[in-house]
C-alpha cells in the first residue's frame, strides 16, 4: 500500500454548515449578497466577494464567537482524525474560509492531532468586520481564492502520497479533478459527475473511515 494523506475541506464538509451561510443569513440582508452574485457570476474573485460580505458584520466580537459555536460539525471526523493519527496519515484542512473560525470550532484538535490548516487568516473588529488576508508569497498562495487546494494535493502528491481528498463546493473542483480518491457531497458531487470524475459514498467521515479501514 502506498503512503495516504487525506486533505480535506472544512466548511460544509467537516461543518454541516458553511460559516459564510450562517453569518449571512443571521446577520445581514439579501444585497450584502450582491458580491456573491458577482463571484457566481464571474466577475469577481471568491476570496474578495467574501472580504465584502464579511465586512458587513458589525457586532461585538464576544456574539459572533458565541454565534461561531452554534455551527455543528461532523463528530465523525474526530473518530477519522483518530484513525488517521493511528495509520500515521497526515491529515490537510484546506479552507477557502479562514482560520478565525476553524480555530474556534475545532480549538486544540488541531495541535492535538498536528492536522496542517491550509487556509487565509481572518481578524475581526466590530469597526471593520472580518478580513480575509490571503497567504501571500506562500507556495500556496493563489489570487482568486486565497489558497489553491489543487497545489496542496499536487505537492503531496510529488512527495509520493496516494491523496484522499473530501469536499463539497466550488473551491474543490479543482483539487477533485487531481486527487487519488474523491469523497464528494452537495455541489462538489454534481460538478464531479458532470465531468465524470469518480467519486465515493459521503454522506459523513465514518465513510472514509470505512475506506481507509479496508485498505
Ligand atoms: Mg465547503
Amino acid at each position: 500500500m502506498s503512503k495516504i494523506a487525506l486533505v480535506t475541506d472544512f466548511d460544509g464538509t467537516i461543518s454541516d454548515n458553511d460559516f459564510f451561510w450562517h453569518v449571512v443569513n443571521h446577520y445581514l440582508e439579501a444585497d450584502a449578497l450582491k458580491p456573491w452574485e458577482e463571484y457566481m457570476a464571474g466577475r469577481m474573485h471568491h476570496i474578495d466577494a467574501l472580504n465584502a460580505i464579511f465586512a458587513k458584520i458589525k457586532v461585538p466580537e464576544a456574539e459572533l464567537l458565541s454565534f461561531t459555536d452554534t455551527i455543528t460539525l461532523d463528530k465523525t471526523f474526530y473518530n477519522l482524525l483518530e484513525l488517521c493519527k493511528r495509520k500515521e496519515i497526515p491529515v490537510y484542512i484546506v479552507s477557502a474560509g479562514c482560520d478565525y473560525y476553524i480555530h474556534r470550532l475545532l480549538g486544540n484538535k488541531i495541535k492535538d492531532y498536528g492536522i496542517k490548516l491550509v487556509t487565509n487568516h481572518g481578524v475581526y473588529s466590530k469597526e471593520n468586520g472580518l478580513k480575509m488576508l490571503p497567504p501571500t508569497g506562500e507556495p500556496y498562495y493563489d489570487e482568486a481564492v486565497g489558497i489553491s487546494k489543487a497545489a496542496v494535493v499536487k505537492e503531496l502528491q510529488e512527495q509520493g502520497y496516494e491523496v484522499i481528498y473530501a469536499g463539497d463546493g466550488p473551491p474543490d473542483v479543482e483539487p477533485a479533478k487531481i486527487a487519488d480518491v474523491v469523497f464528494a457531497k452537495k455541489i462538489l458531487l454534481k460538478r464531479c459527475q458532470e465531468l465524470g470524475i469518480k467519486t465515493q459514498k459521503f454522506e459523513s467521515f465514518n465513510d472514509v473511515i470505512n475506506y481507509l479501514e479496508d485498505l
